[in-house]
């Protein structure tokens, strides 16, 4: 019986591989959002900059108050006391184009952090072995292909993944999917 892979105990030259792995996700993660953040700048830049209607790109900002989803619900006294229930107006920014005074809600930038990409990974490979497979499917093979050990992908998990209930995808049963770094050195 290999006794470092029953305990998880790794050697320092499997705990090399296993830190190696986790850079490199890093790495791939780091740029899969400065990909995403740039497109993102782009897209929300050429929605903004230019007017929809008349192509002009004499644009100001403007704040405008404006109504979100329609109700406002319970009572509402702004400013005096407690206020019941919830409003759903909003102030939002809005362009406003200088040559045909058309106006549109501004696109807002949604910035990802390397982190956030690591934490949907995460509820993927989650997703996958808690019995959602067709979920979590893309973001498994895409490990598999990475050649990622299944005890770096646990501790990806301990990292980005946490719920109140139970993990379903614990180091035994990433086993089953994922190589194991014991059985490699
Ligand atoms: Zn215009």
């Amino acid at each position: 019986m290999n006794l470092r892979k029953f305990f998880n105990r790794p050697s320092t030259k499997q705990m090399e591989i296993i830190n190696a792995e986790l850079a490199s996700v890093g790495n791939i993660e780091e740029k899969e959002a400065n990909d995403h953040n740039d497109r993102d700048r782009a897209v929300c830049r050429s929605l903004n900059d230019s007017c929809p209607r008349c192509r002009s790109m004499d644009i100001v900002d403007k704040i405008a108050r404006v109504q979100g989803h329609g109700e406002v619900h319970g009572d509402f006294s702004l400013g005096f006391g407690s206020v019941r229930g919830y409003s759903n107006t909003d102030t939002n920014g809005v362009n406003n184009c200088n040559k045909c005074g058309h106006q549109w809600k501004k696109y807002e930038r949604n910035y990802q952090s390397r982190d956030s990409i690591l934490k949907d990974w995460a509820r993927y490979v989650e997703y996958f072995f808690g019995g959602f497979n067709s979920l979590g499917e893309d973001t498994v093979k895409m490990l598999m292909g990475l050649g990622v050990k299944a005890e770096s992908i646990s501790k990806l998990m301990d990292k980005h993944y946490s719920s109140y209930f139970s993990r379903k995808a614990t180091l035994k049963l990433l086993r089953t999917k994922f190589k194991s770094v014991y059985d490699v050195v």
